[in-house]
């Protein structure tokens, strides 16, 4: 995809939740001094204009949030279905963090539900507006210019794709390419692990061992079904509610979460033969506190190259197990809501990961087995948000 204001918010799903009170407060007690729950949660009312009731939601923020009205009959038959598992339909985003239920989303959206991304949220108001402001599209920033070990501007590729500019900073440089530009740009611009940089011929201003690791992310694996009856084409967007999941006693947060899909979700199965349709039903298991760490790396000093990035997601020889577990115990639980009777008009023949993919259950370390598609020597491959990664799983009981 192109660069495009706004980022991923931009092409994202509009899914508007906010971070657990608890998560915030570990943030905080891990040093993050400002990110409290106490800290936070103000902030959220001063950028929301929300259409859910309560006062702890903004009414005049730049960022507009809307609830979803379920006119998706599969997502409401969706919610019976957790009801009849166990999962009540609970209220998102009211301040309390949901560690077992589900629902409809609500969604940056505006009330005639057009996406509103940061830049429509920010940007778009004050473009050409506020002296202050200036806007350079079609641009591409090269390396950070550097006086000494200080940031004093960027160099950036002119949209004739040829020349080079550079824009300079009377105070301040913000860098915000995202979790993987951001942490290239800084090591093209020589700031980074020393060793690494000097492998591809930077020249090394600041050795910093942390630029480029630490990436984090939530893997995300796809159980889908065939649909019995046709599925909505009116829905505001495709994952319209979801479902979050404690699967172990005594957690203060859910450490399991699913997007329903009312579209085939089938971008990394049908290319490796799973079966697919144009009208299927999703349930998409994320491990929400996934605790493997990656890594992005530089291939070449050349800016247009893309860097190596290595989610490392199942990998970790610590937590392999929990990211595994939760995965696993994700996909059972979604046949086991799948299987409800509020689903059974719905929920037709499992596409992927396929039904004879489950042999037994096994607990044992050592009895590790693959999760296995229809085809022998298949490994299930788990849809990370633009990524793959392989997962190769013991089982668990939900
Ligand atoms: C498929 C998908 C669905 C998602 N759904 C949701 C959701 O429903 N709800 C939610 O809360 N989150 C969602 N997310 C996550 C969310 O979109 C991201 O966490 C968020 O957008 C990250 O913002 P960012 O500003 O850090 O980076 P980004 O959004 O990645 O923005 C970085 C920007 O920098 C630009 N850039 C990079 N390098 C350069 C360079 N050298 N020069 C100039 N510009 C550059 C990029 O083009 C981009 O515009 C989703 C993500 C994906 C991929």
């Amino acid at each position: 995809m192109p660069p495009v204001l706004g980022g991923c918010s931009s092409h994202n799903s509009c899914i508007a939740f906010r971070a657990p009170a608890e998560d915030l407060d570990d943030w905080a007690a891990a040093g993050c001094t400002g990110w409290s729950a106490a800290d936070v949660f103000p902030l959220y009312r001063r950028l929301e204009n929300n259409d859910a009731p309560g006062d702890h939601h903004g009414r005049t923020g730049p960022v507009k949030l809307r609830t979803l009205k379920g006119a998706d009959p599969c997502g409401t038959a969706l919610l019976e279905a957790c009801a009849q598992a166990g999962i009540p339909t609970v209220g998102f985003n009211t301040g309390t963090t949901v560690g077992r239920g589900a629902n409809w989303f609500q969604i940056n959206s505006d009330e005639n539900y057009v996406r509103q991304s940061s830049s429509v949220a920010y940007l778009h108001p004050v473009m050409g507006k506020r002296r202050n402001v200036e806007v350079r599209t079609g641009v591409r920033a090269k390396k950070l210019v550097l006086d000494g070990r200080r940031c004093v501007g960027a160099e950036y590729l002119d949209p004739d794709l040829i020349h080079a500019r550079t824009v300079r900073a009377r105070r301040e440089v913000i860098v915000f390419c995202g979790a993987i530009d951001s942490p290239k740009l800084q090591m093209l611009s020589g700031i980074g692990p020393a060793e690494q940089l000097r492998e591809v011929g930077v020249e090394v201003v600041v050795d910093a061992a942390g630029v480029g690791e630490n990436l984090q992310d939530h893997p995300e694996g796809v159980i889908m079904w065939e649909a019995r009856q046709p599925m909505t084409t009116m829905s505001s967007q495709w994952c319209q509610a979801g479902i979050f999941y404690d699967t172990e006693p005594g957690l203060d947060q859910p450490d399991l979460m699913f997007h329903y899909a009312s579209v085939p979700f089938d971008m990394n199965t049908a290319r490796h033969g799973y079966p697919t349709s144009e009208n299927a039903l999703c349930l998409t298991p994320n491990v929400t506190r996934a605790k493997s760490r990656g890594t992005v790396r530089l291939r070449t000093r050349d800016y247009r190259d893309k860097p190596t990035v290595d989610p490392q997601s199942f990998t970790h020889e610590h937590t392999h197990e929990h990211e595994v577990r939760v995965m696993t115990y994700g996909l059972r639980l979604a046949r086991r809501i799948a299987a409800q009777p509020a689903l059974g008009g719905w929920a037709g023949a499992e596409l992927a990961p396929g039904p004879d993919v489950w042999t037994g259950v096994h607990h044992d370390d050592d009895d590790r087995r693959e999760v296995r598609g229809p085809a022998e020597g298949r490994r299930l491959r788990t849809r990370l948000r633009g990524r793959c990664s392989r997962a190769s799983c013991t089982y668990a009981s939900p």
